[in-house]
């Protein structure tokens, strides 16, 4: 608990002594939670714009801690980030996605499945193979499977990252750049990189509806992915009035709580069903 001190240090340093604390007991958790089975995944649908059905699902980590209930990813990935953690989580992500995905396929209902690589894991110099062994492992297609990175982890990639992604092209893994328009402004990397996929961020979704700015980068954006043969999804689509302003921008695919928020595998091959009509 933070104490009223006499003076603006003491107070600064009693608070930051419970960020550390907190920090470090979520560490250690963190830590545990692995073997401790804490994790699961949930499914979010990318719909196609086209035909208004679910072509892909976004595959997000969730941990259960014991005490303090759901923690969200945006506070417990960057902890994760900071040591060779994430690896181990991103593995287990990897291989529960592509379980899961060669079930729906041997199921009759083949869906394909992304997964969010961090700027660590993306550095990683074996990645490409443990992908491979993988996909291997769970019988899954790879064309079944796409990976999102960051444009961040792009920008500051090396030579070696570039190989990775060309492997796992190779092989007909699709690459998807994630959080596009947050991060740098350099394009040509999109040029250099094989990236099948942009996904604008959702908050320029967010502003759509308020015309000005917010569209044109949209339409911008839009304009330079297809003129590079890419196709755009749009994150954080929460009404049918941006679902249809999208659709009749040519965003290829939509993905947001308006069609659904991110569900339990049980829950998916019955949303497989649906059909929106734009
Ligand atoms: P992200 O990759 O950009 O994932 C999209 C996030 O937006 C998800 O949050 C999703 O639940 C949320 N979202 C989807 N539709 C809407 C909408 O219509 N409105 C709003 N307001 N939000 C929406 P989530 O699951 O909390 O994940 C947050 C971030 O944590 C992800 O952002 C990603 O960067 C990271 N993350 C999640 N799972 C993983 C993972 O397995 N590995 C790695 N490396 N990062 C992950
Ligand atoms: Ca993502
Ligand atoms: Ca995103
Ligand atoms: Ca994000």
């Amino acid at each position: 608990a933070k104490r009223a001190g006499r003076n603006g240090v003491s107070v600064y340093s009693a608070g930051l002594t419970d960020q550390l604390l907190r920090h470090m007991e979520l560490e250690v958790s963190l830590r545990a939670a692995l073997p401790r089975q804490e994790f699961h995944l949930v499914y979010q649908p990318q719909v196609e714009a086209a035909t208004g059905r679910i072509c892909s699902v976004e595959a997000l980590l969730r941990w259960h801690h014991p005490t303090r209930g759901l923690v969200p990813p945006t506070e417990f990935i960057p902890l994760a980030e900071e040591s060779d953690l994430i690896d181990h989580i991103g593995q287990w992500v990897l291989r529960t996605a592509c379980v899961q995905a060669a079930i729906w396929s041997r199921d009759g209902r083949p869906v394909r499945v992304t997964v969010n690589l961090s700027p660590r894991q993306f550095r990683q110099p074996g990645l490409a193979r443990m992908i491979l062994a993988v996909l291997d492992q769970t019988g899954l297609a790879p064309q079944l499977l796409e990976v999102e990175i960051t444009e961040g982890a792009v920008m500051e990639s090396t030579e070696a990252a570039r190989q990775t992604l060309q492997e796992l092209q190779q092989h007909g893994v699709g690459i998807a750049l994630d959080d596009f328009g947050t991060g740098y402004s350099s394009l040509a990397y999109l040029t250099r990189m094989p990236i099948h996929n942009l996904k604008i961020d959702r908050c320029f979704v967010n502003g759509l509806m308020d015309g000005g700015e917010n569209e044109a980068i949209v339409r911008a954006v839009l304009a330079m992915a297809h003129s590079l043969g890419l196709r755009v999804t749009a994150e954080g689509v929460e009404t049918l009035d941006q679902a249809r302003t999208l659709a009749a921008l040519a965003c290829d695919l939509l993905q947001g709580y308006y069609f659904s928020r991110p569900v339990a595998a049980a829950h998916v091959p019955s949303l497989l069903d649906r059909h929106w009509a734009l």
